[in-house]
This record gives C-alpha cells, sequence and structure tokens, in this order.
C-alpha cells in the first residue's frame, strides 16, 4: 500500500492505495447519478486502488498534426480546435496518477484559479483544478463531465509515492 503526498511540502493527499498493474480499461456512462439527478461520469480505478496513465493526460491542449485526426482530446471527448481544421489532443504530463476522486474528496481543495462548467461535473481541461490543501500546489486534475471519465489525474512531478 502507498499513500501520495504532495512534493513541495509533504502532506498526505490520499488514503492508503493499492497500486494496479495498469490503467483498467475506460467504460461508458453507467446509469449512476449525481445527487442533482444529473449524469455521474464512470469511474475508472475502484476505491482504494490507483494506476498510472501511460498517455498524455490534461492541459496543455495542442492541435493535432493531421486535421483528419478524430481522436479523444480527453477520454470520451472529442475537442474541436477553435482556430484550425482538425482536433486538439492532450500534450499533458505522462505518467499521471490516476485515483478515484471519491477516495480524496477532502484532501484536496479546488483551485479558484480555474473556472470550468460542465453538463453535469467539471471537464478537467483548463489545466490542474485540484490543489494541496498544505501549500497551495498544483497536484492534480479532476476530471468529473458525463462524457468522460470519473478520475482524478495527481501530476507525476507535485506528488510523491510513499509506501503506507
Ligand atoms: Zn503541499
Amino acid at each position: 500500500m502507498s499513500v501520495l503526498t504532495c512534493a513541495a511540502c509533504g502532506r498526505r493527499l490520499s488514503p492508503p492505495l493499492c497500486l494496479l498493474p495498469e490503467l483498467p480499461a475506460r467504460l461508458g456512462h453507467d446509469g449512476r447519478t449525481n445527487a442533482d439527478g444529473s449524469r455521474h461520469a464512470p469511474s475508472t480505478v475502484a476505491r482504494g486502488t490507483y494506476a498510472m496513465d501511460l498517455e498524455p493526460s490534461g492541459a496543455p491542449f495542442v492541435p493535432h498534426p493531421d486535421p483528419e485526426w478524430r481522436g479523444e482530446a480527453v477520454p470520451g471527448t472529442i475537442v474541436l480546435d477553435p482556430d484550425g481544421p482538425g482536433c486538439l489532443m492532450s500534450a499533458g504530463p505522462r505518467g499521471t496518477l490516476v485515483v478515484l476522486p471519491a477516495d480524496v474528496k477532502g484532501l484536496l481543495v479546488p483551485n479558484s484559479a480555474v473556472q470550468e462548467l460542465g453538463c453535469c461535473g467539471v471537464p478537467g481541461r483548463k489545466g490542474p483544478n485540484e490543489l494541496c490543501p498544505g501549500c497551495g500546489a498544483e497536484v492534480a486534475t479532476l476530471t468529473a463531465e458525463c462524457t468522460g471519465p470519473y478520475e482524478t489525474h495527481f501530476l507525476p512531478d507535485a506528488v510523491r509515492v510513499v509506501s503506507a
């Protein structure tokens, strides 16, 4: 078991978690709803586990070199390039650590500098939207929009993995 701690101040940012051998396949909407009746994004990792995402994740988003490419900038979400003919893709870091957002609820604080609206949850496209409550460092990006997965991605350079 491991816990994730803030690389800057050492504060504990997760409960004890068990590392999965790989990121599980992302599933479609599972019928769950939020407290307000909106659609709840499907979870990728189960409670008490985490996994490394080997693909680029999160901001910044850049135009894909192939204007015909129709891939997903955020899993489940194709984002058209507002300034060009094609789609945007993530040029964010590889190796983010994916945790179930409910597992870190109350252990992180929202980044007030990132304001985003989704239809049912936070899209997580405008940069790290979760801060360390100890020092204010940007540590993670939450995605909770219903078209994509329910995931908290810890930035690999912002956290340390410590054995619990
Ligand atoms: Zn910190």
